[in-house]
C-alpha cells in the first residue's frame, strides 16, 4: 500500500500496481508521472512518502481523514532515483525532475475569510463566463480555515506534457489569473506556491487548527453562502463527485479551452523566451573514453581534483550520474570511477565504487544532477549556476 523509500528505491514493485491503477482518460497526458508525496500530520516524518496516486485514498482513511496532504504535481520513477542517491535520509528536497500535473490550483487566502470568498467568486465566474470553461472542469473547495481552492483541470490548457518547467507555467498562469481581480483582492491569491514539491491539503481531510473540513462546494454554495454557512458545511465531510476521493483523478470528460489553450501557450513562450541561450551544447558520448570533458564545471572539478572524506561518496555519486549521462555503460563508468578514485586519491573502496555505480544505473531513466545542486556548486569554480554549459544546454533544448 503505502510505500516508504529506504536506503534503496523501489521503483520496480511500485510500477506494476500504477500501470494497474491509470485511469484511462489520462494515459495521453499521465503515463509515467503517477507518483505523489503524501504527508499526514500523524505520519512518522510528515512527508517524504512517495506513493502511487491510486494508494492515496485509502492512505487517507488509516489516518483518519487528519491533516492529509499530497502533491498536486505527479513524478515519474525518477524522483525515486533522485531520492535514493542522496546520502542520508532520503528527501525530496532540491528535485527539479519534469512533473505532470492533473489540475492547476489557485489558493486563495485571507485571515477573515469573506476577502478570500469574494476572490474565489468572482475568479470562478470569471472563467465560466469569460474564458466559457466547461463547469465540470473546475472544482473549488473550502480549505477548512482561512481560504479557497479552485482546482482548473489541466486538460484546459490542452495536451500538458510532462516538463521541468511546469511549476513555473502554473505560477504565471496564476500571475495572469490574479489580474483579473480587483486591486483589494488580488493579495488573496496565494503566489507563493511554485515550489514542484508543494503539499495540498486533500479535500475531505480535517484542517488541524479549525478541526473543519476542506470541503467541496457547489457553483450555487460558491454564489449564496456567506463565511459562516461554508464552515457550517464544513463540519462534516462531503461526497466528491466529479473526481475520485482524492480530488485529483477526474470523472469528467474534458476538451481544450480556447482561451484557456491560448494563455497556456503565451505563458509556455515567454518562458521559453527568458531561459533561451544562443549558444547549443549538444551532449554527446566522448570518442575517446581517455579524454572526459564533463558539460558541468563542477563536476569537471570534482573529476579533476582530490575530495576531502565526507564529500568522497556524494560527488562519486555525481561523477557517475553525468557519466551515464554521456552515454557510458555501467562497465565504463565504474573504470572512470576506478581511475579517478585512483588518480586523486580519493580511497574509496572498490566495493564502495560499484555500489555507487550501481545505484547510477539502476533504474530506466538516468537522473541529471542540477547545477544548483548543493555538492556540484561546492567544487564549481564558475561564479554562479547560470554560467555552467550544462545549464544552457538544459535552456537551449527547451524542456
Ligand atoms: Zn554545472
Amino acid at each position: 500500500m503505502s510505500l516508504r523509500i529506504p536506503a534503496g528505491p523501489r521503483s520496480q514493485e511500485i510500477l506494476p500496481a500504477l500501470r494497474q491503477s491509470a485511469p484511462r482518460r489520462y494515459d495521453y497526458a499521465m503515463g509515467r508521472f503517477q507518483l505523489v508525496d503524501f504527508a499526514a500530520h500523524y505520519q512518522k516524518g510528515f512527508r517524504n512518502h512517495i506513493v502511487a496516486i491510486g494508494d492515496v485514498a485509502a492512505l487517507i482513511e488509516s489516518f483518519k481523514r487528519y491533516g492529509c496532504y499530497a502533491t498536486y504535481c505527479f513524478f515519474s520513477d525518477e524522483l525515486l532515483t533522485y531520492m535514493s542517491l542522496q546520502g542520508g535520509a532520503p528527501s525530496v528536497s532540491g528535485y527539479e525532475g519534469k512533473v505532470w500535473a492533473p489540475y492547476l490550483p489557485i489558493d486563495l487566502d485571507h485571515p477573515e475569510l469573506t476577502p478570500a470568498l469574494a476572490a474565489a467568486r468572482l475568479l470562478s465566474e470569471f472563467l465560466l463566463a469569460r474564458w466559457r470553461i466547461d463547469p465540470a472542469s473546475m472544482q473549488v473547495y473550502f480549505s477548512g480555515a482561512k481560504g479557497f481552492h479552485i482546482m482548473l483541470d489541466t486538460r484546459l490548457f490542452g495536451r500538458v506534457a510532462p516538463s521541468r518547467s511546469l511549476p513555473a507555467i502554473f505560477d504565471s498562469l496564476r500571475r495572469h489569473l490574479a489580474q483579473e481581480l480587483p486591486e483589494p483582492l488580488r493579495e488573496t491569491v496565494d503566489l507563493s506556491i511554485k515550489d514542484r514539491m508543494r503539499l495540498l491539503r486533500l479535500a475531505n481531510t480535517i484542517h488541524e487548527k479549525s478541526k473543519l473540513y476542506k470541503i467541496i462546494l457547489s457553483a450555487d454554495e460558491l454564489r449564496a453562502h456567506d463565511a459562516d454557512q461554508i464552515r457550517e458545511l464544513a463540519k462534516k465531510p462531503r461526497p466528491l463527485a466529479r473526481t475520485d476521493a482524492t480530488g485529483f483523478l477526474s470523472h469528467a470528460d474534458v476538451s481544450e479551452n480556447p482561451a484557456a489553450a491560448q494563455l497556456f501557450q503565451r505563458v509556455q513562450r515567454q518562458l521559453k523566451r527568458l531561459t533561451r541561450k544562443p549558444f547549443v551544447y549538444r551532449l554527446q558520448r566522448p570518442a575517446d573514453l581517455g579524454q572526459v570533458q564533463f558539460p558541468c564545471a563542477g563536476a569537471q572539478a570534482i573529476w579533476q581534483n582530490h575530495i576531502e572524506p565526507g564529500y568522497r561518496n556524494n560527488c562519486a555519486i555525481r561523477l557517475a550520474s553525468e557519466l551515464r549521462l554521456l552515454g557510458l555503460s555501467a562497465e565504463e563508468t565504474e573504470d572512470k570511477l576506478f581511475e579517478w578514485n585512483e588518480r586523486n586519491q580519493i580511497e574509496l573502496s572498490q566495493d564502495e565504487l560499484r555500489s555507487v555505480v550501481g545505484s547510477a544505473y539502476q533504474h530506466r531513466f538516468p537522473y541529471r544532477y542540477s547545477c544548483r545542486d548543493e555538492i556540484l556548486r561546492k567544487f564549481c569554480p564558475l561564479p554562479d549556476e547560470r554560467s555552467c554549459l550544462r545549464m544552457v544546454a538544459a535552456s537551449a533544448r527547451h524542456e
